[in-house]
């Protein structure tokens, strides 16, 4: 099992990590879609939101405190920024490690692409 991310946790694959603590990991995606875009990651392998259980609160709960600090040292803290997490094939997740997306930078629009 594993993915990509638990790799770069370990440090054995690259990355520019911003951040790592006993909990998270937080590195610079690979593939921008904005001028900042950080995945926040638990060290735990998680695969998806579906998989999360009472014992991961405190980790999912930092994990918000981690963005906003994060967010601060990325300079986008008072102009705005975005935090998303997909869950499964239609909610566009690709790497089966949970992961909380930080976006920002600029003027991001409608939270969704229309819909029918
Ligand atoms: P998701 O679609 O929510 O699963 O997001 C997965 C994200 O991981 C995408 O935005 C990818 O660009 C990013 N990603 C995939 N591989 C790497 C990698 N090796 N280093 C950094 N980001 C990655």
């Amino acid at each position: 099992m594993g993915t990509i991310f638990s790799k770069i946790i370990a440090r054995e694959a690259p990355a520019i990590i911003v951040y790592q603590d006993e909990m998270v990991t937080a590195f610079k995606d690979i593939h921008p879609k904005a001028p900042v875009h950080i995945l926040i990651v638990p060290n735990k392998e998680i695969a998806t939101v579906n998989d999360v259980t009472p014992e991961d609160e405190a980790m999912l709960g930092h994990m918000f405190t981690v963005a906003k600090q994060v967010a601060k040292e990325q300079g986008i803290a008072e102009r705005g920024y975005r935090l998303i997490v997909n869950c499964l094939d239609e909610g566009g997740q690709e790497v089966y490690h949970l992961h909380m997306h930080l976006v920002g930078g600029r003027r991001l629009g409608p939270m969704l692409a229309r819909w029918g």
